[in-house]
């Protein structure tokens, strides 16, 4: 698994209901992913607070740190409906 693979906690727009799903946080910053509970489209948009980290494997020999991108995310993730403007 990536290191960048994240489970997220995400708050569905219409239900309100919080799941979790595994997110790559170094790939597309705008999802669009189902509620588990009431099927409804979510927009997920979680771009803007991009940071740099570096991820040391440890118990590996003679690996190189490696720099990382990932999006800091909230504790839980609001959702919103895709179908609304802006
Ligand atoms: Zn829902």
């Amino acid at each position: 698994m990536q290191e960048s693979m994240k489970r997220q906690k995400i708050e569905c727009w219409q239900c309100k209901r919080i799941f979790s799903l595994l997110l790559d946080t170094a790939g597309e910053p705008t999802l669009i992913r189902e509620c588990p509970y009431c099927h409804a489209s979510l927009k997920l948009d979680f771009g803007g607070e991009q940071q740099n980290f570096i991820t040391i494997m440890r118990g590996v020999p003679r690996t190189q740190p490696q720099e990382n991108t990932v999006y800091q995310l909230p504790e839980i993730l609001k959702s919103s409906n895709p179908s609304l403007p802006q």
